[in-house]
């Protein structure tokens, strides 16, 4: 499934399915907020930091590729799968 870029995660184009929101401070990309690819509903949120403790980031707003892997673990759906250049990928 395509990621779809959108200004807002919280707006009506936010509520779709792989709808991601890059979040900035300070112009440095702090972390994603994405809608659930699975079409659960659910937001999520991915901190970016250059360590182990969060994602990597390549840097593309359009075609983002974060790794590692993303799972979620809180959720009653529990997808597991990759952004790969601007795509939800599930395992
Ligand atoms: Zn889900």
């Amino acid at each position: 499934m395509r990621a779809i870029p959108v200004e807002d995660i919280r707006s009506d184009e936010g509520q779709q399915p792989g709808a991601i929101e890059l979040r900035r401070l300070d112009g440095e990309v702090k972390g994603i907020a994405f809608r659930c690819p699975c079409g659960c509903g659910y937001e999520s949120w991915l901190p970016i930091k250059p360590d182990e403790r969060g994602w990597q980031w390549n840097g593309n707003a359009e075609t983002p590729t974060l790794t590692p892997s993303i799972l979620q673990s809180g959720l009653p759906c529990k997808w597991h799968g990759y952004l790969t250049a601007g795509e939800f990928v599930s395992c």
